[in-house]
């Protein structure tokens, strides 16, 4: 069955939505869009094919044939395959900082292995082009077809294609391409992408007036990757502007980019990291990952949070998006809910960046929708702060008292066994403070029915969290004042030691630089409430270290202050006599080598490796003669 035109349309247009298509009509538009991608005449984009509709139709009908066959690049051309000069790999994708980082750290680890100090290792980024892979050995031009194999179309070079930069030919793999400014001016009428109209360059038919104009006026070329504008700089240098780099490099050519292709130029550490069956490990390009999808919502159910914010929650129709199941999605705030009408039955544009959870871009369909009236974990009226539906029962809202309880062991990072599941059981029997936890003994654990190897567990945790050592800010902020995390509170800790600040007045808060009235006031009732939980807490003897005072430390002018430092080997003296010495003039003594480190202080009996390791991070090392000179 034939889909009209029109149908197609209201459909690319997203005024018919995947959800009212029926099992047929949607496998229909798939083939109807593969056709017309093939042909070079796409009617949607290449990522509405791959990530919206390839699988809804995956879902619903796995056993359909264009399912069956993932049909390689350059298929299409009639002509038999032929042996590439070169294997043409495809490019390892990363779609977040993270991953880039992980890239770095195998160049890394790999140049460790080679002996390549890590200052020395160099990087070059060039765009990554969106057009038409090929491989031009001087004579023939090829398609890169499935890397080994790919077809001959050299006609393109008879047609008159140029190479960009008016260089030479047989510069190796490229891509064809149309520059941006010229399609937008004088195609964007007749061709809805610039891919369709590169396919039609490629393709055995004649070449229309269009095409051949395009070619005439040199828009349309081969671009070869040698030619393209490059960055380059060392990996230090990546890392730190890592941003700017690929904005600047995003914008040096005129034509589509979808990406940064980032690569090492060291040529041994090429050699070291090699390639895979796809793609070189020395070469990663960083996209920003779009992946999106039509959802259907089921349900919209409120959360409470330890704030007492209720958060609404879809429980969506199970959805693949970047490679992982959706079941479950949050909305920011129940303002949305209201203003687009996010309810069951609505569907909504999910998109997934990285590894992050999936966010709730816009409301595509709206249903009507359900504003709880009563919080959901206590019975009380909700009340609306802004966009914000609120609980303001703070003190003995069970959601809030139990996300406050986790948040406390969630921020002091320094235990095992207080998750959600433990922290819900101890309210079930009485437990609504945290000092309460601190004086429970393994037999008070074990009757309120934990096992006895867990319980044991719990309290050994509960003394490990004490025994610790951890900054007194973290620990400040892991009573969940508002306004009052880890950087105010690490902020406020500079001016004021931690047994003074619940003396302080709104003035004194707010002449702290970084603190505006607002937040001063609210710290100021923030730690009023806690005072007496913090008083029974700190019964407990937590090994807090004191953040170093701004006042102490502006007396001190020697060329190490600030600095991260590590201190290794045997001193003079004792090594932690020297490290408390200083700290106390303003020295960051730190116990681990990483790109952050700015020296490394060597005693005597110090291995190479040590030694080699901090050099590869950049870290300059100081003999303790060295170092006792500049502290002077
Ligand atoms: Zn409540």
């Amino acid at each position: 069955m034939a889909l009209t035109s029109s149908v197609i349309n209201q459909i690319i247009q997203q005024e018919i939505l995947l959800d009212d298509l029926s099992d047929d009509d949607l496998a229909t538009f798939c083939q109807t869009a593969n056709l017309a991608y093939r042909s070079g005449e796409s009617i949607i984009s290449d990522q509405d094919y791959d990530f919206v509709y390839l699988p809804a139709l995956k879902q619903r009908l796995p056993q359909h044939p264009l399912l069956q066959s993932i049909e390689p690049e350059g298929q299409g051309f009639s002509e038999e395959k032929v042996l590439l000069p070169e294997v043409m790999l495809s490019t390892d994708k990363a779609y977040s900082w993270d991953e880039i980082r992980k890239w770095i750290e195998r160049l890394e680890k790999s140049a460790v292995d080679i002996g390549l100090a890590y200052v020395d290792i160099q990087i070059k980024a060039t765009p990554k082009l969106d057009g038409f892979a090929g491989f031009d050995d001087g004579t023939h031009l090829y398609t890169r077809g499935d890397g080994k194999k790919g077809s001959d179309i050299t006609r393109v070079f008879d047609r008159g294609l140029q190479v960009y930069n008016d260089s030479k030919r047989g510069q190796g793999a490229g891509e064809i391409v149309i520059k941006k400014s010229y399609f937008e001016s004088h195609l964007s009428q007749d061709f809805e992408y610039p891919r369709n109209f590169q396919a039609s360059l490629i393709k055995e038919k004649a070449l229309d007036e269009k095409a051949k104009q395009a070619i005439a006026d040199k828009a349309a070329l081969f671009v070869p990757f040698a030619q393209l504008p490059t960055w380059s700089g060392s990996i230090k240098e990546m890392s730190e502007s890592f941003e700017g780099i690929v904005e600047k490099v995003l914008s040096t050519v005129d034509f589509d980019v979808d990406g940064v292709v980032f690569e090492t130029t060291n040529s041994d550490l090429k050699i070291q990291m090699g390639a895979n069956r796809k793609f070189h490990r020395w070469q990663v390009a960083f996209k920003e990952n779009k992946d999106k999808a039509q959802v259907k919502v089921l349900s919209v159910t409120p959360q409470v949070g330890r704030t007492g914010k209720i958060t609404p929650v879809a429980e969506l129709e199970p959805t693949l998006l970047s490679g992982a199941t959706i079941v479950r999605a949050t909305g920011h705030h129940y303002g949305l809910v209201k203003e687009q009408g996010l309810g069951a039955g609505s569907v909504i544009e999910l998109t997934r960046s990285g590894l992050v959870i999936p966010k709730i871009n816009q409301v595509l369909k709206s249903a009507a929708v359900d504003i709880p009236v009563l919080c959901p974990s206590c019975g009380e009226s909700l009340e609306w702060e802004s966009d914000f539906l609120m609980c303001v029962n703070h003190v003995s809202c069970p959601a809030q008292v139990i996300g406050k309880m986790e948040y406390f062991f969630k921020i002091l990072a320094n235990n095992d066994g207080f998750g959600i599941a433990t922290v819900e059981k101890l309210y079930e029997h009485g437990i609504r403070k945290i000092s309460q936890i601190y004086a429970l003994s393994a037999s008070d654990l074990s009757a309120m029915g934990f096992g006895d190897k867990t319980s044991a567990n719990l309290v050994n945790q509960l003394k490990r969290s004490t025994n610790e050592q951890i900054e007194d800010w973290r620990f400040l902020a892991a009573f969940g004042v508002v306004r009052m995390g880890m950087g105010n509170c690490e902020n406020l800790l500079k001016s004021y030691p931690l047994n003074e600040i619940f003396e302080l007045n709104l003035e004194q808060i707010s002449a702290i630089d970084g603190f505006a009235e607002l937040t001063a006031q609210m710290i100021v009732t923030g730690l009023n409430s806690i005072k007496p939980e913090f008083d029974l807490l700190m019964q407990h003897r937590f090994n807090l270290e004191q953040t170093p005072l701004k006042k102490d430390l502006v007396e001190f002018t020697h060329d190490l202050f600030g600095k991260k430092i590590i201190f290794t080997g045997k001193m003079s003296g004792s090594r932690e006599a020297m490290k408390k010495n200083a700290k106390s003039i303003g020295i960051q003594v730190v116990s681990s080598v990483s790109a952050k480190t700015d020296y490394l202080v060597i005693g005597e009996k110090v291995g190479q490796k040590k030694i080699e390791s901090a050099e590869n991070f950049g870290v300059e090392i100081l003999t303790e003669a060295n170092y006792l000179a500049l502290i002077k």
